[in-house]
């Protein structure tokens, strides 16, 4: 991303470095008129009934399902990850659980009876309304530009609010094509979508107009957002960065379990905050463990997203691309040793291999802090206590994992983690069903399931007394 002229925003293609298109920075009026133009479709939007705000949701997440071929193009040329991804995970998994909300909602998310004790049943009667908050500001990253939208846009609607987002200046196209096919159903002023830099999105998180910031991004901008909302004692959900461990067991079968190790941490490039980011692997099965790494490091297909072969595309921005290869710099300076990867690849894209790093402890920057891109740090240790202590000694606590050839001793083990998810066999896995958020420094409050519907309300309660 660059800017050819001060009011202009150019989205480039990692892989290319080629723009993909550009367009108008929204300039900070606007954004009041964003804002205002929310406020006045909330007064209309939050009194169309729950079914029927449902109904519209439907039909969004339909519409996003007959337009996937060209949303997904328009992914793939911003981030180049590969285009079957961008459909299945990116595209799909946002309709699903839009859809799924869509039909829960009514059923699951209307308002209550409280429930009294026998002594006052007989003298009053009351009720719990979900009440919405009004204007949301929904601010996102670059990584997964529709999904981390569709997870604000789905409970904030359904729930009788108006949302004005920021997405990320390296994707800004694929938000505003997604914008202008949800026009054909979505009430003007219900989806207002800005572009432009972080300076936009703090402009609209202090905005004393907005009511809630539903933030996904770094630990860094999450601290700022909460700052913002302090004047205005503005809701906030703050989905924020990671540093996952994922802790092999002494019982498992490498060869079972590499596999799913590797695609845990360099999914979509290791670009996923709930990547496997940090990996403890017991000494008995360390050897095998790290050869399966190496070995699928090497064969994985590094390129563009649009060539079907591609199984792992580049890091999406020169900064990100620097500062996964300053983390690995440190590390070789600290002692670590580089087992696959570790040197950018040729040509003009923002590609780097995936990088097995050994020989690297606490202490050493690839491992204390969240690399976001296509490098992991594979620690042995002897003692499971040692390991479960250094995988909480972080401040982050989004997600984390155990490995094990005992599902039951992992379910125990896992709890152990001090994460807001916690995996057995397995990483990454979000259901719609399930509340989504990180503990500690990964962040405040949760999204997706009755949880995140519930974040975009304020609750009433009327209280009558029987006469
Ligand atoms: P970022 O924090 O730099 O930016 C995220 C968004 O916030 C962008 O739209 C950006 O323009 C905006 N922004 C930046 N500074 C701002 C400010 N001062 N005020 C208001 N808005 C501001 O993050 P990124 O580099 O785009 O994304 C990577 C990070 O996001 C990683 O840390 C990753 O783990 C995290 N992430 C978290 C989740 C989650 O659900 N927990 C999901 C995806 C990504």
């Amino acid at each position: 991303m660059a800017a050819i002229a001060s009011d202009e925003l150019v989205s480039t293609n990692p892989a290319t470095l080629e723009p993909v298109g550009s367009v108008r920075r929204t300039r900070r009026e606007n954004v009041t008129r964003s804002v205002a133009d929310a406020r006045a479709a909330h007064e209309l939007w939050r009194n169309v009934r729950l079914p029927d705000r449902a109904a519209v949701l439907r039909e969004a997440a339909r519409l996003v399902r007959v337009h996937a071929d060209a949303i997904a193009d328009t992914i793939v040329a911003e981030t180049a990850k590969p285009r079957t991804e961008a459909i299945a995970n990116e595209l799909y998994t946002a309709v699903d659980h839009a859809a799924w909300l869509a039909n829960e909602a009514p059923r699951v998310l209307a308002d209550e009876r409280v429930r009294f004790s026998q002594l006052h049943l007989k003298t009053k009667k009351a009720w719990l309304l979900y009440e919405p908050l009004g204007v949301v500001a929904a601010i996102t990253p670059w990584n997964f530009p529709v999904i981390l939208l569709a997870w604000k846009l789905a409970p904030a609607w359904l729930a009788g609010n108006t949302v004005v987002a920021k997405p990320s200046p390296y994707t800004p196209l694929t938000s505003l094509m997604v914008a202008d096919i949800l026009k054909e159903v979505v009430p003007p002023g219900v989806l207002n979508v800005l572009s432009g830099g972080n300076e936009l999105g703090a402009h609209l998180a202090a905005h004393p107009g907005v009511r809630k910031i539903s933030f996904t991004g770094s630990v860094a901008t999450g601290k700022k957002i909460m700052g913002y909302a302090v004047e205005d004692l503005k809701r906030v959900t703050l989905e924020l960065g990671g540093n996952d461990p994922a802790i092999v067991l002494d019982d498992v079968d490498p060869n079972a379990v590499a596999e799913g190790l590797f695609w845990g941490a360099f999914q979509n490039s290791g670009q996923v905050c709930t990547a496997i980011k940090r990996l403890y692997v017991h000494e008995k099965v360390y050897e095998p463990i790290v050869k399966g790494l190496v070995e699928r490091a090497k064969k994985v297909r590094v390129g563009d997203g649009m060539d079907p072969e591609t199984q792992l595309g580049p890091i999406n921005n020169k900064m990100q691309l620097e500062r996964v290869m300053g983390l690995v710099d440190d590390a070789k300076k600290s002692g670590g040793k580089i087992e696959a990867g570790g040197t950018r690849l040729e040509g003009s894209g923002y590609f780097y291999p995936p990088t097995i790093v050994t020989n690297v402890g606490a202490g050493v920057r690839l491992v204390d802090e969240e690399q976001f891109g296509t490098a992991l740090p594979v620690l042995k240790y002897s003692k499971l206590d040692d390991a479960l202590e250094q995988a909480n000694r972080t401040h982050y606590g989004l997600g984390g994992s155990v490995w094990t050839g005992d599902v039951e001793r992992g379910r125990k083990v896992v709890q152990e983690l001090d994460s807001g998810t916690g995996w057995v066999n397995q990483h990454m896995d979000i259901t719609p069903f399930a509340p989504f958020g990180g503990a500690k420094w990964s962040g405040i409050g949760y999204e997706n399931g009755r949880w995140g519907y519930e974040a975009f309300t304020e609750l009433q309660v009327v209280n009558t007394k029987k006469a």
